[in-house]
């Protein structure tokens, strides 16, 4: 089993409620939400660092971002799409994340 608590999701071996996916990303509600609408976006290969993504897995986290948004109903009120890189960010998981963060209004960027 892999001990990425991501990996496992995307292998099916741990529970996440699951909002939408693409051939080569996954997005499912963060299990502690900061928004009224939290959902994160990972790809479905192991990254730890975004610049280990191929543009190809990029392009699916973007997009399936988007796909979120609009299944969310905050594509067009806006949201806010959040990567934590590294330990002054604050990352806990060690698999690259999008954090699609949305249902009110943001203020300062921290
Ligand atoms: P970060 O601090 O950017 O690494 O964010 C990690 C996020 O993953 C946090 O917001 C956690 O609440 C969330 N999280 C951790 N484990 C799970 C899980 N099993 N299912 C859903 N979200 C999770």
């Amino acid at each position: 089993m892999p001990k990425c608590v991501f990996c496992q999701i995307v292998a099916d071996k741990l529970p996440a409620d699951k909002v939408a996916e693409n051939e080569q990303a996954l997005a499912f509600n963060d299990v502690n939400p900061k928004a009224p609408i939290h959902v994160l976006v990972v790809p479905k290969t192991h990254r730890q660092r975004p610049e280990e993504l191929s543009h190809e897995e990029a392009a699916a986290l973007f997009r399936l971002a988007d796909v979120v948004a609009e299944k969310s109903g905050i594509r067009q009120s806006g949201f806010r799409l959040v990567i934590n890189v590294g330990k002054h960010a604050g990352q806990e998981v060690e698999h690259v994340h999008l954090h699609v963060l949305g249902g009110r209004q943001s203020t300062g960027i921290f």
